[in-house]
């Protein structure tokens, strides 16, 4: 067989599209409005006819400004070389604003740019990424935190719609000085999830003033042990990398975090320092499948589970599903319960499997194909 050379594909626009409507809640204290634009796709256009897709975790006007600093960076370069573009992006905006909205919009151009590698390539990206360790992989549903008596029922509908993990996080949980209360929210999730149900609690102390510290952390995770609780996560403020530490060594709950994080370099000392037992960050701020791909391994090498977050439309999820694949210990993915930006963009929805399990699309690619129909629902930009 000889080989074949493939001609570049050089980047002739990149368009953002932010989704708005029906934003879904995020259990914040100052809470998301559905007509808020905290969700922004993008597409990638070449001169060749292939176009890939992304996702940004951001307000839509953010990543058009960061596209406009960014463009003399992408524009005519080959979207067949995601990582050494990315790369170049991030390298030279230093003064820029990096690790915001420059490597949040760098994020959603990364993995369009690796979409069309494997749209031109006939690979999916997964096995681009070096090889596919699995072909399915666990979907967890995550839900908000309830009064006990609401989150019962509606781990319940989740469970009828066939998940069989869960993660609780936000809402009420440790915002109102009541502990008895944050335990009977944990013990009506897992009457309702059932013994056999994977069940993870996330406090958010990503929110604003969060106002608990680490002995409010230690005894929460000694709670959650009770309950079968599988890791626990941003329980202390997001940057008290201190605070993690010791938290981690204390709790026989894992301890699980790193979502706001951006950049690899931002996880050297949150995974050196053993700060974590799972390492939590966002394909879609990040700086894309370049920058999480690298940030998994080094977890790796630390003997740290990596699990995405990458969970606000469903191209963040597919995203996630394919470093799921590529990746040895990742055995489950975030999948946000009821918002229509991963369950009404797609031409085929996700489907569950009878264990709860989700196929990892082997199509090339992300693997996945937006609905431009659906999509109009929620973004007057025209994508395609
Ligand atoms: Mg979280």
């Amino acid at each position: 067989m000889s080989a074949k050379q493939l001609e570049p594909l050089r980047i002739t626009s990149v368009v953002a599209a932010p989704l708005c409507g029906e934003s879904p809640k995020g259990g914040w204290s100052e809470e998301i409005k559905p007509e808020d634009s905290i969700h922004t796709l993008i597409a990638v256009h070449t001169d060749g006819g292939i176009t890939g897709f992304g996702s940004v975790f951001s307000n839509g006007d953010l990543v058009q400004a960061g596209l406009g600093v960014l463009e003399p960076l992408f524009m005519g370069e080959n979207a067949l070389e995601p990582e050494r573009v990315a790369e170049k992006m991030h390298q030279h905006t230093f003064w820029m604003g990096r690790g915001g909205t420059l490597t949040h919009t760098i994020s959603g151009i990364d993995i369009a740019m690796w979409d069309i590698l494997g749209k031109a390539t006939a690979m999916p990206v997964g096995q681009l990424l070096g090889g596919c360790y699995r072909t399915k992989v666990q979907p967890y549903c995550s839900l908000l935190m309830e009064e006990p008596g609401l989150m019962g029922d509606v781990i319940a509908e989740y469970k009828d719609l066939g998940f069989s993990a869960f993660k609780i996080g936000w809402g009420p949980f440790g915002r109102r000085n009541d502990e008895k209360l944050d335990e009977a929210i944990v013990a009506a999730a897992r009457k309702a999830a059932g013994d056999d149900a994977r069940l993870m609690v996330d406090a958010g102390a990503s929110d604003g003033h969060w106002p608990n510290g680490l002995k409010w952390a230690m005894r929460a995770a000694d709670m959650l042990d009770n309950y079968a609780v599988e890791w626990f996560e941003e329980a202390l403020r997001p940057d008290d990398l201190e605070g993690h530490q010791q938290l981690r060594a204390s709790s026989s709950v894992p301890i699980a975090g790193g979502e706001v994080l951006t950049r690899r370099q931002a996880f050297q000392p949150w995974l050196a320092g053993g700060a974590l037992d799972i390492v939590q960050p966002d394909v879609t701020k990040v700086g894309g499948i370049s920058e999480q791909r690298r940030i998994a391994w080094m977890a790796d090498d630390f003997g740290v589970k990596y699990i995405g977050h990458g969970w606000n439309t469903a191209l963040g999820l597919a995203a996630d599903l394919q470093l799921a694949a590529a990746m040895p210990g990742c055995d489950l993915v975030e999948y946000i319960g009821g918002s229509p930006y991963v369950d009404g963009i797609l031409a085929t929805p996700f489907e569950l499997d009878a264990e709860g399990f989700l196929d990892i699309p082997a199509k090339p690619g992300l693997g996945v194909e937006l609905d431009p129909d659906k999509l109009a629902r929620y973004t007057p930009v025209n994508l395609f």
